[in-house]
């Protein structure tokens, strides 16, 4: 990654606990993502920092599906967050679900109801907010608080076993009404749900909360460190309740601030909601801020790493700046993208000096930014060239340095062209634009002496390869989307997508390679869409070539 840093907070902690002889030394974290979505940038810090702390401090990481709300999960999910964890390099040491641990779960409610620490409540759930007061004033305790222990296990056997509906009761912990922390006035334990569970089916009708679920499952794996975002923070104290009084193995959790990003939703309840509602084209339209959709725009696996090594691990809230992002990526592909000519908005050149019929063929590096090289490929060329339509101005401006009237240009790897006329239909749009060559201006081989400011890239019309050309821009018109009073689906970005239906393309473009990043050169980087088939192919734009947050970093 980039140059050395120093400890972030975590890091810290782990070496005091280390150098204490804490847990022998040893470092076991776990990703506990809950399969009810794909995962999005959040989770890439998630997961870099949950990983990336055992591999530094050579411990392990599990992946925990937490799984305890059957309603919206689907396997589908866990697929795609598996896919995306090894994507980004990623190896668990287990797979495991929550799920698994349903049983033992039960057997701790039943231990904390035999020790007087849980009751079975019949309140509604109206009843229940109630009755919880306000942080201001403290909650009151109603009848069935004081219930029996016996009956307490006998009213918790009979909802396991299917005896109430939904609603009816639940488990709650006999804590502290009046604690000013709200997360400690009795919280619910265990609800009754009659649904099917997307791994163990119908053989449950009640589930455990989060909170009587997520920690029980850190302390049955002996995670050392768990990892989690501020708003856990007030949870922390009934974590650490229900371990103790549990008697189990005593994990930690600590909080870390989440990632934040400008023009970006990062909820998956709400990119549910952008897919559902048809603003996207699925999990993965390039335009998401999930790794598969990410991924699929073209960004690459150690773009996503650098941008989390870069925006470190904070303890307070933030938001990070989206161009960081394309920033990290642009950076990225510079080292690695293949250079290509394409032209996105064709207009023709011909030149009316070059021999009808004939052709030659130009030798292109595929990124002279790579050391040693990294191959080239052959450019055909020809009397007819496809040229970007605002490469040509029939009256130039002064400081156009392109084609117009009597303007020369070289054309990037070949000649240097000069314009001696135009054609235009009877609308006024100009379809042709008329050049002659100067023979001894070839590239590499320039004898000419003649000096231009302009280069532009252009595709021989014969041999071009027609391709779909998808342009993304932000999906959000808003920096803050996410931000109170405001609608996020009412600020959607509706140009947020651009297809360019006809784009010519260098020969080779029609043998692109999936997963590779290509710069069409002066238009930004791209990659092949899985949209692709045989006599059709679909890119993506994955970022422009423009680098604004370069100069903003500089200045800095
Ligand atoms: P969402 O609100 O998007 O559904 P979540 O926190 O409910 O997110 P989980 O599946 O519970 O999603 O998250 C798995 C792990 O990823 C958790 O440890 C969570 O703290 C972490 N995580 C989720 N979102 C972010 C984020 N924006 N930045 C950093 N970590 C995140
Ligand atoms: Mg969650």
């Amino acid at each position: 990654m980039s140059e050395e840093r120093s400890l972030n907070f975590i890091e810290e902690i782990i070496e005091e606990d280390i150098r204490n002889g804490k847990n022998d030394g040893r470092v076991q974290t776990r990703f506990p993502p809950e399969p009810n979505g794909y995962l999005h940038i959040g989770h890439a810090k998630s997961i870099c920092l949950n990983f990336g702390l055992a591999r530094k401090y050579n411990g392990k990481t599990n992946l925990r599906f937490d799984d305890t709300n059957p309603e919206k999960e689907d396997t589908e999910y866990v697929e795609s967050i598996k896919e995306d964890v090894r994507w980004l390099g990623f190896e668990w040491d287990q797979e495991l679900y929550a799920s698994d641990y349903f049983d033992q779960i039960y057997s701790f409610a039943v231990k904390l109801i035999e020790k007087g620490l849980a009751y079975v409540d019949d309140s509604t759930p109206d009843e229940i907010a109630l009755q919880k007061g306000t942080p201001t004033e403290a909650g009151v305790a109603n009848e069935y608080r004081s219930r029996s222990i016996s009956e307490n296990l006998l009213l918790f056997s009979e909802m396991k076993e299917g005896k109430y509906k939904d609603g009816e009761r639940v488990l709650r912990a006999k804590i502290d009404l009046a604690s000013p922390n709200m997360h400690l006035r009795d919280p619910i334990m265990y609800r009754i749900r009659h649904v099917n569970h997307h791994r163990t089916g119908d053989a449950w009708c009640i589930y455990p909360m989060y909170d009587f679920a997520h920690g029980q499952s850190d302390s049955i794996e002996k995670i050392t460190h768990s990892i989690c975002t501020l708003e856990f923070i007030p949870h922390r104290p009934l974590y650490d309740w229900f371990i103790d009084e549990l008697e189990i193995f005593p994990t930690k959790q600590y909080e870390f601030a989440r990632l934040n990003m400008t023009y970006t939703v990062m909820s998956k309840r709400r990119l549910l909601q952008l897919v559902n509602e048809g603003f996207v084209n699925g999990w993965d339209d390039p335009r998401m801020p999930t790794i598969s959709g990410m991924r699929r725009r073209g960004y690459t696996r150690d773009s996503i790493l650098e941008f989390c090594d870069r925006i470190g691990v904070a303890k307070r809230e933030n938001v990070i700046d989206v161009s960081l992002l394309e920033f990290c990526v642009r950076e990225d592909l510079n080292k690695s993208a293949w250079r290509r000519m394409a032209v996105l908005d064709p207009l023709k050149l011909v030149i009316t000096n070059y021999p009808e019929g004939q052709e030659e063929i130009f030798e292109g590096e595929n990124n002279p930014e790579v050391e040693g090289g990294d191959g080239s490929r052959e450019i055909p060329f020809s009397r007819e060239l496809w040229i970007e339509r605002d490469d040509f101005m029939e009256i130039p401006s002064k400081k156009y340095f392109r084609l117009g009237p009597g303007l020369m240009v070289r054309l990037k790897s070949a000649y240097i062209i000069k314009c001696d006329d135009f054609v235009k239909d009877e609308q006024g749009n100009v379809t042709e634009v008329h050049c002659s060559y100067i023979p001894e201006s070839k590239s590499g081989h320039d004898t000419s002496a003649i000096k231009v400011k302009g280069t532009i890239h252009w595709v021989s019309v014969p041999h071009a390869s027609k391709a779909e050309v998808r342009l993304y821009d932000r999906l959000f018109n808003d920096e803050d989307p996410m931000s109170n009073g405001k609608d996020f689906l009412e600020i959607i970005n509706q140009a947020s997508l651009q297809v360019m239906p006809a784009v010519y393309m260098e020969p080779d473009m029609a043998h692109a390679e999936m997963g590779r990043g290509y710069q069409f050169i002066r238009k930004g980087y791209y990659t092949l869409d899985k949209d692709s088939v045989e006599g059709n192919l679909v890119f993506n734009r994955t970022v422009t070539l423009k680098d604004t947050w370069a100069k903003e970093v500089k200045k800095g």
